[in-house]
């Protein structure tokens, strides 16, 4: 590993930190600190470190913004990989320089061309989000209020209010020790929170299509989904949002988990939200990793029992 280690260390765009704390890494906050963690800042950069940590075997994982994952409470024997700023931005096409989100949003709003455009994949998406819909370019109004990085909404197919990013998406750029790679997102079996990406790759870049419509109406949408979130989710607590899948359409794991009492249950410094059953929030300062997948452990068991449903979870414990 440490050989491994001051390859990459050394390596142009690329930062090496150690012993990293979980809450500046996560939006759950909770876990050890990460003993390795990689920042990196250009796409050349991302393969050349998959290629030698492939070459010295060593294992590795990549975290987008952190917000549904949960990382152990002892530490991890992998490195972990993120996107710093060189890989955040935007450009009219796959491998053009990016530029800042605002300038390629303004160029696109006053052309008649196709409302496409490349985003980086270590670009926030709400801030995406609300660029895109105040130039009238419909299509991620969903996204309002998701604290995610365009790699991880792309990897869990980030979705809400009936949308999702398999809407708007159109190619994925990804890199893996073989190199880089645009892929139709066709061909990604994008479904609910599903999206399968080809195996140790990393989203460098997505191609999004987007709509025109009067920024108004974009700038409605999105506030009106907002508000709704406010009104119905825990946000003022620390969490990784949504901690189970819904069963069905017609079957709400938070209705489920409600019937089943589970509302305000606690364990340590976690517990589930008394304003949305189907969330884990942090409220005390002892919270560990173990206190959440004791309550994930003992919530798909009741709700097993209560009605033979199974609850799978969304978030992702490390
Ligand atoms: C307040 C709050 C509200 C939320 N609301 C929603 C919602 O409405 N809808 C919804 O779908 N989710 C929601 N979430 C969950 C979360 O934001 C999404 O799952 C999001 O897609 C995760 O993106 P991320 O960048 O934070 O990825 P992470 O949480 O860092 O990672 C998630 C997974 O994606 C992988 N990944 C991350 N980046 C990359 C990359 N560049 N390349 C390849 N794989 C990668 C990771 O390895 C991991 O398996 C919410 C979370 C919070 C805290």
């Amino acid at each position: 590993m440490n050989a491994a280690l001051e390859a990459v260390g050394s390596l142009q765009d690329v930062v090496l930190r150690q012993t990293v704390p979980a809450r500046e890494l996560t939006t759950f906050g909770v876990g050890a600190d990460v003993p390795h963690l990689l920042e990196i800042g250009s796409t050349a950069a991302c393969a050349q470190v998959l290629k030698i940590l492939q070459e010295h075997g060593a294992s590795w994982r990549v975290l987008g913004a952190g917000s549904n994952v949960v990382l152990p409470d002892s530490d991890l024997s992998d490195v972990i990989i993120r996107l710093g700023r060189g890989l955040n931005g935007a450009a009219s096409s796959v491998g053009e320089a990016l530029e800042p989100i605002e300038q390629v949003a303004d160029k696109l709003a006053q052309s008649r061309l196709p409302a496409m455009l490349y985003v980086a994949g270590g670009s926030g998406l709400m801030s995406l989000s609300r660029l895109l819909t105040a130039r009238g370019l419909s299509g991620l109004e969903f996204a309002a209020g998701i604290p995610a990085s365009v790699g991880g909404a792309v990897a869990m197919n980030a979705g809400a209010h009936g949308g999702s990013m398999a809407d708007v998406l159109r190619e994925v750029h990804v890199v893996s020790a073989l190199g880089e790679q645009v892929l139709n997102a066709k061909d990604l079996q994008l479904a609910y929170r599903a999206c399968c990406l080809p195996e140790q790759s990393v989203v460098v870049g997505a191609v999004l299509e987007l709509k025109r419509d009067s920024a108004e109406e974009c700038l409605k949408r999105r506030r009106e989904n907002l508000l709704y979130r406010k009104k119905t989710q825990p946000l003022h607590l620390p969490s990784a949002g949504s901690v189970f899948q819904n069963p069905s359409d017609d079957a709400a794991a938070g209705a489920l988990l409600d019937r089943a009492g589970f509302k305000g249950r606690r364990k340590g410094g976690v517990e589930f939200s008394e304003m949305h059953a189907n969330w884990l929030v942090r409220s005390g300062a002892e919270a560990k990793s173990s206190d959440v997948s004791d309550l994930v452990q003992s919530a798909i068991a009741a709700v097993r029992e209560m009605c033979a449903a199974e609850l799978k979870p969304e978030i992702r414990m490390w």
